[in-house]
């Protein structure tokens, strides 16, 4: 755990989340400020910075979150009508919280330009 990470803080149960779902490699939970009626953060609990620091070794943890957006979709009930995942890396991606995370996003009709 990084001890000044928000997400890490959420998975130690030392801030508070809005919890959806947890597995022992896995954490998802509502985003604070959503962008459309479902907004989930699906972390691993493992404190990763970004996506850029993913090593090959981490393919099936890489799979298995993409596996659970999937999964979570469903259970949110909008698999449907569509969503969005999306992961923002850097400064240049947008990446506000370093620490690895998908955004599952959906429950409206998405805009077409990604950025
Ligand atoms: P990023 O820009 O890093 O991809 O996205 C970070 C996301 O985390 C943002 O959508 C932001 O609203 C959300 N967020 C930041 N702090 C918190 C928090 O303390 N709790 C929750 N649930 N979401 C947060
Ligand atoms: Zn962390």
């Amino acid at each position: 755990m990084a001890e000044q990470c928000i997400f890490c803080r959420i998975v130690a149960g030392e801030a508070p989340g809005d919890i959806v779902y947890q597995d022992k490699d896995f954490l998802a939970f509502r985003d604070i400020s959503p962008q459309a009626p479902i907004h989930l953060l699906i972390i691993p609990k493992a404190h990763i910075t970004s996506l850029a620091q993913l090593a090959d070794e981490q393919q099936e943890l890489a799979g298995r979150l993409v596996i659970l957006a999937k999964k979570l979709a469903e259970k949110e009930g909008i698999t449907e009508r569509g969503y969005r995942l999306v992961i923002n890396c850097g400064s240049e991606g947008g990446q506000l919280v370093p620490h690895l995370h998908l955004h599952l996003i959906g429950g409206r009709k998405l805009g077409d330009r990604l950025g």
